[in-house]
């Protein structure tokens, strides 16, 4: 099993690269992070936000989970890591922007068009949380008008983590008063095609 070995080549090479040649910024972020953006996106292995934006160290605080999905504000108790993440970004790091950034061929909103059951035995963490996106599925298979269930799902849980995002407080007042922006943004695999949530339109534009 040469996978961990693959990883350690990989090491190597940052370190005698990336690293070797930008000592000097690993350095100054030794003394702390102020990245300006933060970025929602999927734990799927082919969406990379790093890779996406081309981002340097230091440039973006990425949270990263099944869906790139956001839950609404909540504050019955429970280890809510994705809002504490959010809290962190917005209310300590004080970023300027938020972009959730979907996918195409999302296995998790695949999950979630087929019924949101894995039929696992036993309680799945999973089931319950694409269990957020009930909502858009049940809106978008009722839609005749769109014909790409999958795509369209993805769309439109995007369009969800902004809204619940926006069910945050403290993101609420930072928006109101312009200090803090939006974004939602749909990664097409196979065609590299960035396409950008124009929330005027409601329509994802090809960037
Ligand atoms: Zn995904």
């Amino acid at each position: 099993m040469p996978e961990f070995i693959e990883l350690l080549d990989g090491y190597h090479r940052f370190r005698r690269n990336e690293y070797y040649r930008h000592r000097g910024r690993w350095s100054e972020l030794q003394e702390g992070q102020h990245p300006p953006i933060m970025i929602i996106s999927c734990c799927d292995s082919r969406v990379d936000p790093a890779t996406v934006f081309d981002t340097v160290p230091g440039q973006a605080f990425v949270l990263r989970n099944v869906a790139n999905l956001v839950p609404p504000y909540d504050t019955s108790g429970g280890l809510h890591g994705v809002s504490s993440a959010i809290e962190f970004g917005v209310t300590g790091l004080e970023v300027k922007h938020i972009v959730v950034m979907g996918h195409g061929a999302c296995g998790g909103i695949k999950a979630a068009l087929a019924g949101g059951d894995q039929g696992l035995p036993g309680p799945s963490f999973l089931d319950a949380w694409i269990a957020l996106v009930d909502e858009p599925r049940d809106r978008v298979l009722a839609d005749d008008s769109i014909i790409d269930k999958q795509t369209g799902l993805e769309l439109e849980a995007i369009r969800q983590s902004l809204a619940n995002l926006r069910s945050f407080p403290f993101i609420a007042q930072r928006e109101a008063a312009g200090q803090l922006k939006l974004h939602g943004c749909h990664f097409a695999i196979g065609e590299g095609q960035l396409y950008v949530l124009d929330e005027e339109s409601d329509a994802f534009l090809a960037e």
